[in-house]
């Protein structure tokens, strides 16, 4: 038997099909900042690209989306000195051990993934076969680092949970107690923000529809008339919180308006409640400026200098390297690989 003990270490990926939005940020990003400033946990951020293959990207895009999403991970207030930011496919470790991963998880596993369902739709035969297998890749990410965190939007639960089932197979097929049971953490006020357009659809940056989302790259007028445009009902805010009941335009602004202003949504409540949407969403509009603003300066000032941006993509992915190649090297020489040393 292998005894590790799992220092506690968080990790965490966004995937660069498509510019940041609201949702990857108050979900996500802003999450992550605050574990990194909290302290005494190691901290690891990684830019997905192999998953955003798993559905076709343009490479001239895929190349800038990368770049755009180091800038909003920067630009947030994530701190590349410390924690550790990378790109997925500059570290060989996680394709590595996503094949093991392939071959540990069990097909009926992967057909109740409900975002591969949402992602397929009706067209299941004919998606890559990397959209089918992305969960395998997602273990792997956690895993070569035997990360124990995992803050994720409440969209990525379900795959957290396949995580600890691969880990707990691996271990049970190997007779082995080497991969840690990572936790999701789904925290905030905003663990799933709604798309604008249709309060019971996810904000997603790969919706075809711009208006769905406030992008981080967009300016204040755009976000001002996102915002003013959002699908709502005709009543006002209700004077409690369960008055959202059934509202989900509704409850899904009041959110993001408490994530926002690091409020709880009862306090957004007690401040606005009885407001006609006419009131409130300009307050949110203003709102939203305030604190986008400078994260967009930023990340436009950061995108003046891609070399700069490479060159800390590749500092990370080194670091990144040093505690995912041993981890690889003990699992091929678990699984009885010749030559893993
Ligand atoms: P795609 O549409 O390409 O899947 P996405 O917007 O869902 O893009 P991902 O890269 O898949 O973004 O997810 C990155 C992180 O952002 C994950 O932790 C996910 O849970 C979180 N996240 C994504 N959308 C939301 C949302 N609407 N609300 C809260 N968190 C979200
Ligand atoms: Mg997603």
């Amino acid at each position: 038997m292998t005894e590790v003990v799992h220092t506690p270490r968080v990790f965490s990926g966004i995937q660069p099909s498509g510019g940041l939005t609201l949702g990857n940020y108050l979900g996500a990003l802003k999450r992550f900042v605050e574990t990194q400033e909290s302290g005494g946990i190691e901290t690891v951020y990684c830019i997905v690209d192999m998953h955003a293959i798993t559905v076709w990207q343009d490479p001239a895009k895929l190349t800038h989306a990368t770049r755009e999403l180091a800038a909003g991970f920067i630009a947030s207030g994530i701190d590349p000195a410390r924690s550790i930011l990378f790109n997925q496919s500059q570290v060989p470790a996680h394709a590595q051990l996503a094949w093991i991963f392939n071959c540990v998880a069990r097909l009926g596993w992967m057909q109740r993934m409900t975002q591969f369902k949402d992602k397929a739709g009706k067209n299941s035969e004919n998606v890559s076969l990397g959209l089918f297998a992305y969960p395998a890749l997602m273990a792997a990410d956690i895993l070569v680092y035997h990360a124990t965190h995992v803050p994720v939007g409440e969209d990525q639960k379900q795959h957290v949970e396949l995580t600890r089932d691969i880990a707990a197979k691996f271990n049970n097929d190997f007779g082995v107690e080497f991969f840690p049971q990572p936790e999701p953490v789904i925290e905030g006020a905003a663990t799933r923000v709604m798309s604008l357009r249709d309060g019971t659809k996810k904000m997603s940056k790969s919706d075809p529809s711009d208006m769905s989302r406030i992008n981080l790259t967009d300016d204040a007028d755009t976000i001002s008339k996102k915002i003013r445009k959002a699908k709502t009902d005709p009543e006002p805010l209700p004077e409690t919180l369960d008055g959202l009941e059934g509202r989900p335009e509704a409850r899904n602004l009041v959110n993001i308006y408490a994530a926002l202003a690091e409020l709880t949504p009862e306090q957004v409540i007690a401040e606005h409640g009885g407001q006609q949407f006419g009131t409130f969403k300009p307050s949110l509009a203003d709102l939203a400026v305030a604190r986008l603003a400078p994260i967009t300066a930023e990340m436009g000032r950061l995108m003046q200098d891609p070399a700069e941006i490479d060159r800390i993509l590749a500092a990370g992915a080194e670091r990144a390297n040093e505690i995912a190649a041993p981890i690889l090297r003990r699992t091929y020489e678990i699984v009885g690989m010749v030559g893993a040393r």
